[in-house]
């Protein structure tokens, strides 16, 4: 029902961050890979749908619906040239079937050389923009290796509602090294002025993807930079929890008095613009990814491409059809793994308490239900999770939002044994 594309390109990599990038000469120049990039993900796009069709039939049959949801993440999707991402949606209409409501969402970087040609994508059906903002700040902007200012990301919400999109997100960060709460609310105001109708609020976080085995040949993250690693070591002693739980309560109560429904840990939305390609991660709906990193799930099995961008290119690079040995099966590395039995119980518990669906999200059957009332009376006790609605829903409180790692540590099938 829905299918992301990981486009891993980016200006310059911001010190913080994990997802999948490459930046520098590999995305500007002689040099860039994007034209590469664009034909093998148009392989893989082929290749995935083939698999689809054989799996499940055409689209627009019964056991194969129209894509509810086409998302192009990154990196910084609108880098790409306007023509690329016409024709890659083109492709994915022709291949996967777009509904005619479907929600097609293109992730942006503010600034005028970042953002992208919004009619262009407008006109090819884009529906919702998610704008990296992070901060309202300079000075916070700066700290955090980014390469906008503040006023580029007014500037970018108003070319996007200019060119008439719909659905307008803005990404920020809280528990910036060195934030104060004064500050950050500054900042949620400022981004509040801009009337968007989405917000992600995202805790910075500093994790090691190598010290957590995430990387390597089949690995879905990449190892960070030397520099990365030195910017992190500085900056971890800079936050602080206790002021990043304020600011969360904070943004909470502001959000909700600004007409924003809170509906998942980190995203707050105005009736009607809610990211329905994220809440079918959260419903564990079945989904296609392409690109490096990109992740799949099937409704059992979840599968993942490599991070590293050669490997991929190599494996999909369609001059190779001409020479390679059977080329047209040469899907990128990467690797998959089964989501059965007590796993998939304890995936879907946790998935559904992220929401603010709780209990009641539409996935949750009896066995999933049981697993969390044998699992969360801990959690109710200390207040992380209150039953709602006669007490038939179990949803996080604010506080076990904070601490939602620890709930969903309860629900982990080590700790049923
Ligand atoms: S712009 Fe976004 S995706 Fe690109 S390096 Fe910075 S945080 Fe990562």
């Amino acid at each position: 029902v829905a299918l992301y594309v990981h486009v891993p390109f980016c200006v310059s990599i911001c010190p913080y961050c994990d997802f999948v990038v490459v930046a520098g000469a590999a995305t500007r120049g002689p040099r860039s890979s994007m034209s590469r990039y664009v034909a093998a993900v148009e392989v893989e796009l082929a290749l995935r749908a083939n698999a689809v069709d054989d799996r499940f039939g055409a689209p627009g049959t019964p056991a194969r619906p129209l894509l509810d949801s086409l998302y192009l993440g990154g990196g910084t999707p609108s880098l790409l040239p306007p023509e690329s991402l016409v024709r890659l949606i083109g492709i994915v209409r022709s291949r996967f079937g777009l509904a005619p409501d479907a929600e097609v969402t293109v992730e942006a970087n503010p600034g005028p050389d970042e953002r992208g040609d919004l009619a262009a994508m407008r006109e090819a059906g884009v529906t919702r923009l998610s704008i990296g903002a992070q901060s309202m700040h300079d000075d916070e902007l700066r700290r955090l290796g980014r390469r906008h200012r503040a006023i580029d990301v007014a500037e970018t919400v108003a070319a996007a509602r200019v060119a008439g999109i719909a659905s307008v997100s803005l990404d920020l960060l809280y528990d910036v090294p060195r934030q104060a709460l004064a500050g950050f609310e500054a900042s949620l105001e400022a981004a509040l002025a801009l009337e968007p109708d989405h917000l992600s609020l995202y805790a910075l976080t500093l994790d090691d993807p190598a010290a957590e085995g995430l990387t390597g040949p089949t690995g879905d993250h990449l190892a960070p930079t030397a520099g990365a690693r030195r910017w992190r070591e500085r900056a971890i002693p800079e936050q602080d929890e206790d002021r990043a739980a304020a600011m969360y309560e904070l943004a909470d109560e502001r959000l909700r008095s600004a007409g924003f429904d809170w509906y998942e840990i980190s995203n707050w939305a105005r009736p009607g613009h809610r990211s329905r390609h994220n809440l079918a991660y959260w419903w564990r709906l079945p989904y296609e990814a392409v690109g490096p990193g990109a992740h799949g799930f099937d409704g059992r099995t979840r599968r993942w491409n490599a991070a590293p961008l050669e490997p991929y290119l190599a494996a999909l690079d369609p001059r190779d059809r001409v020479v390679g040995p059977s080329p047209w099966t040469s899907l990128p590395p990467g690797g998959e793994e089964l989501v059965e039995g007590d796993l998939a119980i304890a995936e879907a518990a946790i998935l559904a308490l992220r929401t603010a669906d709780g209990s009641a999200a539409p996935f949750v059957d009896a066995e999933v239900r049981a697993w969390m009332d044998e699992r969360l009376e801990p959690a109710i006790t200390g207040g992380l999770v209150a039953r709602t609605g006669s007490g038939r829903r179990l949803m996080l409180t604010r506080g076990g939002r904070l601490l939602s790692n620890e709930v969903f540590g309860l629900l982990l099938p080590s700790r049923s044994a």
